[in-house]
């Protein structure tokens, strides 16, 4: 079976071929400036086949999924020789509210719900609906999954997704912690248990993704117990450009001080704060590493501002679930900066984790980082969300 995997997102796709039989990835790429003029960079992985890498009229994603189906059975670029061969479509979608707890296949109904949920994600579901509405246009009756970024953590129990606020808020508003990268959070853990030669159910896993957005998730039997992200992805750990947690009381603050609207300062909030914010440098950890390299103090303090925090949301994931045999470090971050796990893991010494410098020195592998008479394993897990996107097509197709 081959399985098409789609991430839309309100201006740029990416997309996927796996053949599941031996979940070989068989092309990739990347559709962007969709709507403003177009431009599509296919990269075939079998065949020999040549990067296609040109300006594509784009004007709405429907011809960004053409322009895609067209490369992946085009004789010069193509990996499969006609649609027919594309047995389904995974959509990644971002918000499935408290309606999906799993990935589900796409019909009228559930997109129906899936809409319901753009209050939640007013950026992120309209554009994974334009893409999922774009495919059915232009690839008929294929079946088409959904898979949800919140549905991993549907098991967090009411005491960690509920916020103090008065409980009408919640029932009737649906205000609540929901979550992200769940699929990631999924993917990385049960490989973990894999690694360790155990059944899933019977480890504690604190996983932490750490990009451009980063969470941290405590998965108790291979269930999401509890996440550092909310009702939106602004906040647990400051990120690349988000503040992470924040008094609501500064938001008064800023608004009263400096005559911002609320628009205004979720703005400074989102694309402004983080380590960027902090530092003055950058969003991009290696810039900072280097900055801090040179001597500036703030990319030294944000560098040390992420690492704390990411050590105190492990802590309270241990007293959370009473333990914890394993620790995972994965996404751009986790899985390249040798330094920033070596910093995180500082804060891991009364776990009894001791970390082996060779096996944290290497990249681009899953690997235990920590000894073998280290307490607490410690892993690198490079994620892989669109996998699990295309297993759960796979699976849900049957
Ligand atoms: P996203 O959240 O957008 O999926 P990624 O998981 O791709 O992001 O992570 C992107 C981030 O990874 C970059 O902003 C960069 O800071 C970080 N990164 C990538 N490589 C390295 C590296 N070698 N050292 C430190 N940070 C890195």
């Amino acid at each position: 079976m081959k399985i098409l995997v789609i991430n839309a997102g309100s201006s740029s796709l990416k997309y996927q071929l796996i053949d599941m039989e031996t979940e070989q990835l068989m092309a990739k790429g990347l559709c962007e400036r969709i709507g403003i003029d177009g431009h599509l960079k296919h990269s075939p992985l079998v065949g020999g086949k040549p990067v296609f890498d040109q300006d594509v009229p784009m004007p709405t994603h429907s011809e960004a999924i053409a322009a895609v189906i067209d490369k992946l059975t085009s004789a010069e670029y193509g990996v499969v020789s006609s649609m027919a061969e594309i047995d389904a479509v995974g959509h990644r979608v971002v918000h499935g509210g408290e309606k999906f707890a799993s990935s589900v296949r796409i019909d009228d109904a559930v997109m129906a719900a899936i809409k319901e949920c753009i209050p939640f994600a007013p950026l992120h579901n309209p554009a994974n609906i334009t893409g999922i509405e774009a495919c059915r246009a232009v690839m008929g009756d294929v079946p088409m999954v959904a898979v949800f970024d919140t549905a991993f953590h549907q098991t967090m129990p009411g005491k960690a997704y509920m916020y103090a606020l008065p409980y009408d808020y919640y029932a009737k508003d649906g205000i609540r912690r929901y979550g992200f990268h769940g699929t990631s959070h999924r993917y990385v853990s049960s490989r973990c248990a894999q690694l360790m030669g155990k059944p899933i159910e019977e480890l504690k896993i604190i996983s932490c993704h750490m990009g451009n957005g980063s969470s941290i998730c405590a998965i108790n039997g291979g269930k999401s117990v509890d996440t550092s992200m909310g009702f939106t992805p602004l906040v647990g750990l400051p990120m690349g450009t988000r503040c992470g947690d924040l008094d609501a009381g500064v938001i008064q603050f800023l608004m009263n001080k400096y005559g911002y609207n609320i628009d205004e300062v979720l703005n400074i909030l989102n694309k402004k704060s983080g380590v960027l914010g902090v530092s003055g440098v950058s969003s991009d950890f290696r810039d900072l590493d280097n900055a801090a390299a040179e001597g500036n103090e703030r990319a030294a303090l944000a560098l040390e501002l992420f690492a704390y925090w990411v050590g105190k949301v492990v802590g309270s994931y241990v007293a959370a679930m009473n333990g914890v045999d394993a620790i995972i470090f994965t996404a751009g971050v986790g899985e390249n900066s040798a330094a920033m796990r070596a910093s995180i893991a500082s804060y891991f010494g009364y776990l009894g984790v001791e970390i082996d410098p060779a096996a944290n020195a290497k990249r681009g592998e899953d690997i235990m980082i920590s000894t073998a008479d280290s307490k607490v394993k410690v892993f690198v897990i490079p994620t892989n969300e669109e996998l699990v996107i295309a297993r759960d097509t796979c699976e849900i197709v049957g």
